[in-house]
């Protein structure tokens, strides 16, 4: 069984796939097999450079994010272009670490499970849920940037409403980190199968 867990930034998607892993679950990050795809030695590397120009390679060869990020941003075109050669080498890898886990279920941890279609490598998905003035307060005190760009992140996820909607479970995470770990232990031994000997 794949989980796919979700939620806007700042909602406590780490903080709660953190707590399933430490559960003996594993977790699958999207993000970082967004890195992977595009470390040395991989033809993705070498099609951005070779589509972006060498501008984008750092010093020891490896792709500077930073500037591809700024380059795609106001960029649509570039994004999508991006998007259509990176997408598919994520789900593979994605695809790839998933088929490696053991143990009851496996967990996909992904912001953008939805946006990309990745809820699709999915059996169920988990929301972690907070309003979004909690979100904003939350992204501010972990990341030190200004309130534009936690709002265009924002602005660039789906709304909440609309994840919730798509939600098989939802956990509320408006409480302390002792609460939401009350309701991640609950929830993973609901399903995990019992012991019935
Ligand atoms: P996401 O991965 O969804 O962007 P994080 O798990 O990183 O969100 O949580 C955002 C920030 O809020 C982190 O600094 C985290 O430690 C903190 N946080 C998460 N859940 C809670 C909570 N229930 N109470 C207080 N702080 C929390």
């Amino acid at each position: 069984m794949i989980l796919g867990v979700t939620g806007g930034i700042g909602s406590g998607k780490s903080a709660a796939t953190d707590h399933l892993q430490q559960l003996g679950v594993t977790v699958v990050d999207a993000d970082l097999c967004s890195r992977v795809v595009v470390q040395p030695g991989r033809p993705a590397l070498q099609a951005i450079f070779s589509h972006f120009g060498e501008r984008l390679k750092s010093a020891d060869g490896s792709l500077d994010r930073a500037a591809l990020r700024q380059l795609i941003f106001s960029d649509p075109e570039q994004k999508s272009w991006l998007e259509a050669l990176l997408h598919p080498l994520i789900r593979n890898e994605i695809q790839t670490q998933l088929q490696n886990a053991d143990g009851p279920y496996a967990v996909l941890s992904s912001p953008l499970l939805f946006e990309t279609k990745q809820s699709e490598l999915c059996d169920q998905v988990l929301v972690i849920d907070v309003d979004e003035a909690t979100q904003r307060q939350r992204t501010l005190s972990r990341d030190g940037v200004s309130e534009k760009q936690v709002e265009a992140i924002m602005a660039a996820q789906l709304q909440r409403k609309k994840r919730l909607d798509k939600a098989d479970y939802v956990i509320d995470n408006s409480g302390s980190l002792e609460q939401l770990h009350n309701a991640l232990q609950q929830f993973h031994e609901a399903l995990i199968p019992r012991d019935v000997s």
